[in-house]
């Protein structure tokens, strides 16, 4: 096992040396999307980081157990206590019902993801919804253990209780108390709590009744979106797990409610390693979904752009700094991948010696806090290197492609020409399979691997590749 891993922790704001909990194993959450509407390429930056950080740590030697929680309800628009819940939101925008909004949008997210060779099999995907028994029981913790007061729109956190509150983010919680932060709820005990339980608005304001609504002890209503995290990584991951994610919009509120409600119901410390993505902006500032004229992969699709493309964009910038999306940077972007891509294609497939000094120096880069332009670049000056053939550059920029996510192992898979019986045998199968006949498709699957072939299904249809 490797221990020469850093990485930097948002709590200590310092880079530290990586130590798993657990002997070789990881347990990562990823703050996931709020599916109320597509994410844009600003959120898919924070999955392609996580996505980074867990293939790192796979090279590394860990087995690794990755959350990305769906959001599907209790996140309100103003990311606080306050505001239309975003689903009732995407509901309403769309005349749909909440229920298909979250199936909508979830579906585009896990599509996305996956065109960004972020896959799905790799993830734990639990919804909000599916766990608000566990987010009830949390709550019910917190309010034995004398963290919790009810006011006349829900239960709240009462964070003065929690010495340590807003460490995370270094909140200037006097300034805070004497006010320096607007204030909308007059009844809550400090500035800084945050809903737990909010009621029915229909209770207490006579509005509508909302379409995502649960019993509780204290009355019908819906989850904070805080406690939901804690609930579904506390289900997931236990108690205290190694590292969390997210965008660095989620280090002041989101994350700092969180650490503080997780650590108060569970008495042990909640995460190890806090670690944040920054912005993607666009030239008016930082892309978000509540402004409608936000970009999304599909967009970017239609104009012709490769979403590998994109995921090398993303990796030519540190996960620390700023990205403002251009056009111009992201044909730089397309240029040098398809270039990458056209060598492989280029390439003979076989013998070839690896380069191991340049992998090594390529995984440091990696180790020393994911710093993945060091290691695309290391990735340009291999290829650039005469002393080396053409088959040991590909050997090396394949296994280097492979640890970054860059598939550049379809450059060949594109190329096999399936002969004639085998194309006949993959229909069959595709035929049974429309048929639901899962017998007969199984005894293909079989007789095609018997010939060295196997099928893989995929939404878009079978994919076959020489074993
Ligand atoms: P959301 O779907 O809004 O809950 O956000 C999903 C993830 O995207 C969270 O980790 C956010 O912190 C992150 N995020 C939101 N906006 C941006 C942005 N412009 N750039 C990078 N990450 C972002
Ligand atoms: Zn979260």
């Amino acid at each position: 096992m490797s221990q020469k891993i850093q990485l930097y922790n948002t709590f200590s704001k310092t880079v530290e040396p990586f130590t798993s909990l657990h002997n070789g194993h990881v347990g990562i959450y990823s703050c996931g999307p709020t599916v109320y509407n597509y994410a844009h390429i600003g959120n898919l930056r924070a999955y392609v980081f996580a996505d980074m950080l867990r293939r790192t740590l796979v090279h590394a030697g860990y087995t690794v157990t990755h959350v990305i929680n769906i959001t599907d309800v209790g996140h309100l628009t103003d990311d606080g206590d306050n505001g239309e819940d975003k689903l009732e939101k995407g509901a309403h925008r769309e005349n749909k019902s909440v229920w298909d909004i979250a199936r909508y949008y979830t579906d585009a997210f896990m599509s996305d993801i996956e065109a960004l060779a972020i896959p799905q099999s790799a993830y734990l995907f639990p919804r909000a919804t599916d766990t608000i028994e566990e987010q009830i029981d949390l709550i019910k913790t917190l309010e034995k253990k004398g963290y919790t007061y009810k006011i006349n729109d829900g239960i709240y956190f009462d964070t003065s209780k929690y010495q340590d509150y807003g460490h995370l983010a270094k909140l200037d919680i006097a300034g805070l108390k004497s006010g320096a932060r607007v204030e909308e709820n007059k009844e809550k005990k400090n500035t800084t709590d945050f809903a737990l339980w909010k009621l029915s608005p229909q209770l207490h304001e006579g509005q509508p009744k909302r379409k995502m609504e649960w019993d509780s002890p204290w009355g019908v209503g819906f989850p904070g979106w805080h406690i939901e995290c804690s609930a579904m990584s506390k289900k997931i991951l236990g108690n205290h797990f190694d590292i969390h994610t997210g965008g660095i919009d989620h280090i002041p509120v989101h994350h700092t409610n969180e650490l503080a409600q997780s650590v108060c119901a569970n008495g042990e410390p909640y995460v190890n390693y806090w670690m944040h993505v920054n912005f993607l902006n666009d030239t008016t500032g930082k892309m978000s979904k509540s402004n409608d004229d936000f970009l999304t992969l599909s967009t970017l699709r239609e104009k012709g752009y490769d979403p590998m493309a994109y995921r090398y964009f993303l990796l030519m910038t540190h996960y620390k700094k700023e990205i403002t999306f251009s056009y111009g940077a992201l044909d730089a972007a397309s240029v040098a991948y398809k270039k990458l891509f056209q060598f492989c294609e280029d390439s003979e497939t076989k013998e070839g010696i690896l380069s191991h000094s340049y992998l090594t120096s390529f995984v440091e880069s990696l180790y020393d806090d994911i710093n993945t332009p060091e290691a695309v670049a290391t990735l340009w000056t291999m290829l650039k290197d005469t002393s080396l053939t053409q088959e040991d550059k590909y050997q090396t920029v394949l296994r280097m492609g492979a640890i970054l996510g860059l598939s550049l192992e379809k450059a060949h898979k594109k190329n096999i020409t399936i002969p004639t019986e085998i194309a006949d045998l993959v229909a069959k199968r595709d035929l049974a399979r429309k048929q639901k006949d899962f017998r007969t498709s199984d005894e293909l699957r079989d007789a095609l691997a018997e010939l060295g072939y196997t099928v893989k299904d995929t939404k878009d249809g079978q994919e076959v590749e020489e074993l």
